[in-house]
């Protein structure tokens, strides 16, 4: 059996007048991501990893951010686009973790309902599937509002 590691990176500027869409749900807060997309930072962090895993470059290769057809898209969408190119490959998800890094809004109270969303839309247990939030105690963009960053791994099985 083969076994693939990816590791997947990503941040966006928070501002006024965004929705703030994270690994899927809404959550109710005065600013969100700025992006092409939705501007899902977990999604793209987990794309990253399961397209590092499988070695096929980064989400800005297979979806660039001057397509329309990506204009406002739900990033939930290309997480699905990158893991039918993974499974193309014969490569099956084993599970992923994620760590989101920002100071508000505080996520713990949503973190079950993204873990069942990611569970859903990548088709494993919601065991295989792990989601922290983290702050940076008010250091840097991640500490004082202006963006959100995540970090993702992703294992990968080829039988
Ligand atoms: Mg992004």
């Amino acid at each position: 059996m083969k076994i693939r590691i990816g590791h997947g990176f990503d941040a966006h500027r928070l501002v006024e007048g965004r929705p703030f869409v994270l690994g899927g749900i809404t959550i109710p807060h005065p600013t969100g991501p700025l992006g092409h997309s939705d501007a899902d930072v977990l999604a793209h962090a987990l794309c990253d990893a399961i397209l590092g895993a499988c070695a096929l470059g980064d989400l800005g290769k297979h979806f660039p951010d001057t397509d329309p057809a990506w204009k406002g898209a739900d990033s939930m969408r290309l997480l699905e686009a990158c893991i039918e190119m993974a499974r193309d490959l014969g490569f099956e998800i084993s599970n992923v973790d994620v760590t989101v890094v920002v100071q508000l809004p505080k996520l713990s109270p949503h973190l079950s309902a993204i873990r069942e969303r990611l569970s859903s839309v990548l088709r494993i247990e919601i065991g295989d599937v792990s989601v922290k939030a983290k702050t940076s105690e008010g250091m840097g963009y991640t500490g004082d509002g202006t963006g959100i960053a995540a970090y993702a791994v992703a294992a990968l099985v080829r039988p």
